[in-house]
This record gives structure tokens, C-alpha cells and sequence, in this order.
């Protein structure tokens, strides 16, 4: 009898990431007592093909995914955010394991054309937040007096990638962050999370939630910046530990140094939006900082916030805290790391395109992993390898192909 060696943790990442019960799984299988729970903590176990088969239909994963042993490991612990009160446990072990499957998928890539080398710094509890900021923006190469014109592309070139998860992910039909107030004004903080991914965990991975806010995906992507860099040691993020990252992200993208000669004499909601437009960090954020590095009074802060939070911006009928002057000055940044990979790496432009790969990824994950991304600027016509050019290195399907990447100016 034909039997298959699979691991116990990719049959629990696959289930997870289905959002399935061990229960449900168990009666699709037919199975009865702990089998699955065994399965799932055993290291490796021996299936007979039928089985086994069984298991691939109803996870809906590639045969490939649970003979191929994990690299990344990420526990729900693992996760740098504040976790808001209604967040189950399963959804926690969700994200943890969407984490650790795109750190498998970014491993994939980067035997295929190596990452951007991470140039992330780790400071200790006794850096000032000011110091921290100005110490990445000097790994990011950016001057400590001007804007960043686009962060995310600036993480990304610092060896952060990011994923953007839409309001519909693929794979499981729902999105697993939380619901957001729009109008509470502290709610960017949860709008995505962070982690460090690999084989040694030493690959920083930013995931943000998909928004229509350009304000907003911008100031998120900083404060998970600040929480991979503060907050390295992981275990369970404070809420202290949340208003130090938020504080870095405003410190990041507006230094207050280089602001302070800027700031009006009397600042009102309408004379900060050239500020920031050029810095581009939201007036809520904005007024928060000038408070916080004491550039405004409080009272002027107070006053600020209550006309933001309570005054109708007449071309939207939102609060102006919703949508800003300034709103729609900008695109919303998209990450890109993940698409040039896959094209660098497999001539591929889509999660379609990467189906002649046989990738060890079912299809509505590999377009979870793509989902958001910006195209290539100076993108060519795609080529697509076909799958004989794929050889399988020790159950990894790797592409041979990506010597013969044509160059691109
Ligand atoms: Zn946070």
C-alpha cells in the first residue's frame, strides 16, 4: 500500500487558514476520535494514498503543500498588534498563520532572486521614539529633514515586504481584521499587523488592511514599522506599546524638528493642510504629534480635534476626521515587493499565470499573497514559464528560469 509522508503543521496551517474546525474537518473525513488533533501534532505521519487524497479535496490544498516541511513558524503570540477585544482566538491563529505561509512564499522567492537585505534597525526600550525615527530614516537612505514620498515602497526597499489583505480575502470569503470606527480617530491602529517571518525569523512582514484612505494605509505602515523596530521582543502588545508606534509613525513621516519652523503661529484645520499635503500624514495624526513633541498647546489640540471630529466636509457629508481636506490628494500607497518578485521569479504577473508553476499554493492564496499590488512601471509583456522549465528541488518547485529574465531599464 502506497503511503505518504505529511507534516502535522501544514495540515493545521491548511485547516486554519480554511477556517475550519477540527470537528468539521473530522466529519468531512469521516474520521472519528482525535485523528485529526493527532495528525495535526505529530511532526510527520504516514497516510495511505486514499486518505491522504481525501485530506488534499477537502482543505483544497496542493498535494505538494503537505509534504513540503514549514519554514516559518508564527504563533498567535507572535503577532505585534493590540488585538482588539472581540478578536477570537481562531482569528488570531488566522493571522498567525497567514504570516507564516507568506513567509514560506517569500522564502520560495527569495531562493529565486534574493530579497532586498533587511536594513531595519532593532532599538532597545532606553532609544527615544525621536531617535528611532531618525535612525530608520537613515537606513532608508532619506534625508532627516525631508518627506518620504512614498513609504511603503521605502519599507519595501528596506527589506520589509508587505501584503495588503482586502475587505474580501480570497481564500476564506471573509477579512479577519476588525471592523473599524471610522470617526474614533485612534482607529488606524488597528488596521493591520506585523511580524518577523523564515526559518530564523529574522524577515520583518507588514500585512495591512485594504483602505481607501490614503492618509491612512501611509500612517499604518509606519506604525508597524515602529512596532518591528520597538517592539522586537514580541509577547503581547500594550496599549502603551500601541501609542509609542503610532507616535513613531508621525515621527517617521513628519520628523517634528524638521516641521517645527512650519507649523502656523495659530494653527487652525485649514492652514495645517499644506503641511499636510507635504508630509502627507493626516490632520488627525498631525494635530496629535504637534501635541505630543509640544510644537501646540493642548487646549489649541483639543479645539483642533473637536472641529475635525465634528465638522461636515460639505463634498463628502463625512466629518472632515473622516475625510479630510486633502482626502483625495492622493492615491492610497500599494506595496509592490511581492508582484516584482513573482515576476522576477516566474515570469508571472498574476496568481493565474503562476497556475503551469505548480506551486505547492492553492490559487485563492497565491492571490491572497498578490492581492493590492501595484504592476511594475516599466513592466514589459509578461512571458510565462511553462512547467517543464520548473525542476522540483527536495519537494520545492523552484523556477530555473530566472537567469533568463530579459533586463529591464
Ligand atoms: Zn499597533
Amino acid at each position: 500500500m502506497t503511503t505518504v509522508e505529511v507534516y502535522g503543521s501544514r495540515v493545521r496551517q491548511a485547516r486554519v487558514l480554511r477556517r475550519m474546525t477540527s470537528k468539521a474537518v473530522m466529519a468531512e473525513l469521516g474520521w472519528k476520535g482525535a485523528r485529526q488533533t493527532r495528525l495535526e501534532q505529530a511532526e510527520v505521519s504516514s497516510l495511505d494514498m486514499e486518505d491522504f487524497l481525501r485530506v488534499t479535496e477537502v482543505l483544497r490544498f496542493p498535494a505538494l503543500f503537505f509534504t513540503t516541511p514549514p519554514a516559518s513558524r508564527v504563533d498567535a503570540g507572535d503577532l505585534l498588534f493590540r488585538a482588539p477585544r472581540a478578536t477570537t482566538a481562531g482569528e488570531k491563529e488566522y493571522l498567525a498563520q497567514f504570516a507564516a505561509v507568506v513567509g514560506d512564499f517569500l522564502d520560495g522567492l527569495d531562493s529565486g532572486w534574493p530579497l532586498p537585505p533587511v536594513k531595519l534597525p532593532v532599538v532597545d526600550a532606553s532609544t527615544s521614539i525621536s531617535s528611532a525615527a531618525e535612525l530608520v530614516r537613515e537606513r532608508m537612505g532619506i534625508d532627516p529633514d525631508a518627506p518620504i514620498s512614498y513609504l511603503t515602497y521605502e519599507a519595501e526597499r528596506c527589506g520589509i515586504p508587505v501584503v495588503q489583505r482586502l475587505r474580501r480575502s480570497r481564500s476564506t470569503g471573509a477579512l479577519s481584521l476588525d471592523p473599524v470606527d471610522d470617526d474614533a480617530g485612534l482607529s488606524e491602529k488597528h488596521l493591520g499587523y506585523s511580524t518577523r517571518v523564515g526559518e530564523y525569523g529574522d524577515r520583518p512582514l507588514v500585512v495591512v488592511r485594504a483602505s481607501a484612505s490614503w492618509e491612512r494605509m501611509r500612517w499604518t505602515v509606519g506604525h508597524e514599522i515602529g512596532h518591528l523596530v520597538l517592539h522586537a521582543g514580541g509577547g503581547e502588545v500594550t496599549e502603551d506599546q500601541e501609542l509609542e508606534a503610532s507616535r513613531f509613525a508621525s515621527e517617521l513621516i513628519a520628523p517634528a524638528k524638521a516641521i517645527a519652523a512650519e507649523v502656523p503661529k495659530v494653527p487652525s484645520l485649514l492652514n495645517l493642510v499644506p503641511l499636510k499635503l507635504k508630509w502627507g500624514i493626516s490632520i488627525g495624526a498631525l494635530i496629535r504629534h504637534l501635541a505630543a513633541s509640544e510644537l501646540i498647546e493642548q487646549q489649541r489640540y483639543e479645539m483642533l480635534r473637536r472641529q475635525l471630529y465634528t465638522r461636515l466636509n460639505p463634498d463628502t457629508g463625512h466629518t472632515w476626521g473622516k475625510t479630510e481636506p486633502g482626502w483625495d490628494a492622493r492615491e492610497p500607497e500599494r506595496p509592490r515587493l511581492i508582484s516584482r518578485w513573482v515576476e522576477r521569479c516566474y515570469g508571472a504577473t498574476t496568481a493565474a499565470m503562476l497556475a503551469p508553476h505548480q506551486l505547492m499554493w492553492p490559487q485563492d492564496l497565491l492571490e491572497d499573497f498578490l492581492a493590492g499590488q501595484r504592476p511594475s512601471p516599466n513592466r514589459g509583456t509578461p512571458t510565462a514559464i511553462p512547467s517543464s522549465q520548473s525542476v522540483s528541488d527536495g519537494g520545492t518547485v523552484i523556477a530555473i528560469d530566472r537567469f533568463r529574465q530579459r533586463r529591464r531599464a
